[in-house]
C-alpha cells in the first residue's frame, strides 16, 4: 500500500494534510556555510540565547535522565502562577504551545464545527482545524494601507462568528505579519463573542512588546471564562529547542485538556530550565531591550532602502519586495543569510526576517545590497 492508499484510510481531516514542509536544509548549509558562519533568520530564534540559569539547571539534570519528569510540571506551574499572579488551576503545560494549539481544536472542535482565524494567521491554526476535521473559516484581514496591513480585524472575525463557530485563533502580536492590536480592542472584541465559543490569544511574542497600549490579554481572563493565552518559552527566552509552552485559561477548561494530554508530555531537563529562565528577569529584560534597538534600526535601514517594511512588536520584520521573493531568497541564502519564504502564507512577494545580532543584522543588509544591485 502507498501513501494514497493509506489516506484512504486515515480519518477525513488527515487526508487533506500535508506534512510540515521544513523549508531549506539548514544542517546541510550550516556545514556548507564555512568560518564566517550561516546568519539564521528564518526561524524568529533568539540569537542572545537562555538564560545562564536556565543552562546551569539543565546541566543539574544530567543525573536524572533515567527518571520520568514530573507530570503535573507543579514546580514550574507554581513558578507560573506566581509570574502571571493566576491561581495554579489555570495552567496547562505543552510540549511547546504549537502542541496546545492543536490539542484546543482536537478537544473543542471536529467534523461539522467551524474554527476561526485571520487570513495571514499563524499557520499552526489551519493545521489544528483540519487535523480536528474542522472547517476552517478565513476572517479578511486590515487592507493594504491600514496602519497594520494585512494584521487581524477584529471587526471582521467578530462578524465571521457564527453557529458552528467553536474556536477563533488570534495571535496578538501576530506571525507572520508582526502586527498587533491594542488590549482594549481584545476587550471590545471579547464582549462581541458568545460564551460559548472560546477566542485563543496566542502571545508567543508577548515579551518583545514594547507598545503600552498592548499588554497581556491574561488580565482579562477573570471576566471572560471562554478566553486561551497561549505563551512560549521557545522564541524572548530562547529554549526553542527544548520544547516548552503554556496556556492560561479558566480551570474547568483545563481540567477538560488534562484528559488528553499525554502524561509526560514536557520532559524534565524543560521544565526545570524554563523554572530557572522565568527566574531571570535581568536576562529577559536585556533581551527585550537589544531586540528593540535592534528592530527599529533594522527596519529604519530597510525602509532606507525604500522596502515596505509592515510594523513589528516582535523580534521579526516582514518585508514586501513588490515583487517574487524566491530569487531574492535565494541570493540571500547563498550569501550565507537565511530568511523565511512565505509563499505558504500567499505572500510570494514577501520574506520574513529575524531581527538579529547587530551583527547579523549588518551581514543581511550587505547581502541584500548585493542581491538587489
Ligand atoms: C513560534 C510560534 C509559536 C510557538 O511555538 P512553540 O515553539 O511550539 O511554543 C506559537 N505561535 C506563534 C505565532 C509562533 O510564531
Amino acid at each position: 500500500m502507498d501513501e494514497q492508499a493509506f489516506a484512504a484510510l486515515a480519518q477525513p481531516g488527515i487526508r487533506g494534510l500535508r506534512a510540515y514542509d521544513p523549508g531549506l536544509d539548514l544542517v546541510a548549509l550550516r556545514r556548507a556555510a564555512g568560518a564566517g558562519g550561516l546568519v539564521e533568520l528564518g526561524s524568529n530564534e533568539n540569537g542572545l540565547g537562555p538564560s545562564p540559569a536556565a543552562r546551569a539547571a539543565l546541566i543539574a539534570c544530567l543525573d536524572s535522565l533515567h527518571r520520568y519528569p514530573d507530570p503535573l510540571g507543579g514546580d514550574l506551574k507554581r513558578a507560573l502562577a506566581a509570574h502571571h499572579g493566576l491561581g495554579v488551576e489555570r495552567f496547562l503545560l505543552g510540549n511547546g504551545s504549537h502542541e496546545l494549539l492543536m490539542m484546543l481544536a482536537q478537544v473543542f472542535a471536529g467534523p461539522g464545527l467551524e474554527v476561526l482565524a485571520s487570513r495571514y494567521g499563524f499557520a499552526v491554526y489551519a493545521l489544528a482545524a483540519q487535523a480536528a476535521g474542522a472547517t476552517l473559516r478565513l476572517a479578511e484581514p486590515n487592507p493594504a494601507g491600514h496602519a497594520m496591513p494585512r494584521g487581524h480585524d477584529l471587526v471582521a472575525l467578530a462578524a465571521a462568528v457564527g453557529p458552528a463557530t467553536r474556536l477563533v485563533y488570534l495571535a496578538n502580536p501576530n506571525n507572520p505579519t508582526g502586527t498587533w492590536f491594542p488590549t482594549a480592542d481584545l476587550a471590545a472584541f471579547l464582549a462581541r463573542i458568545p460564551a460559548d465559543v472560546l477566542v485563543v490569544v496566542d502571545e508567543a511574542y508577548l515579551e518583545y512588546v514594547t507598545d503600552p497600549y498592548l499588554v497581556s490579554a491574561a488580565g482579562l481572563l477573570d471576566r471572560h471564562p471562554n478566553l486561551v493565552v497561549t505563551r512560549t518559552f521557545s522564541k524572548a527566552y530562547a529554549l526553542a529547542g527544548l520544547r516548552v509552552g503554556y496556556l492560561m485559561a479558566a480551570p474547568g477548561l483545563v481540567a477538560v485538556m488534562e484528559r488528553v494530554r499525554e502524561s509526560f508530555n514536557v520532559n524534565g531537563p524543560g521544565l526545570a530550565a524554563c523554572e530557572a529562565a522565568l527566574g531571570d528577569a535581568p536576562h529577559l529584560a536585556r533581551v527585550r531591550r537589544e531586540n528593540a534597538g535592534e528592530r527599529e534600526a533594522l527596519a529604519d535601514a530597510l525602509q532606507a532602502r525604500e522596502l515596505a517594511v509592515a510594523p513589528s512588536q516582535t523580534n521579526f520584520l516582514l518585508v514586501d519586495f513588490g515583487r517574487e521573493a524566491g530569487p531574492v531568497e535565494a541570493g540571500l541564502v547563498a550569501r550565507g543569510v537565511v530568511p523565511r519564504p512565505m509563499g505558504g502564507y500567499g505572500l510570494a512577494t514577501c520574506l520574513r526576517l529575524t531581527v538579529g545580532s547587530r551583527d547579523e543584522n549588518r551581514r543581511l543588509l550587505q547581502a541584500l545590497d548585493e542581491v538587489l544591485a
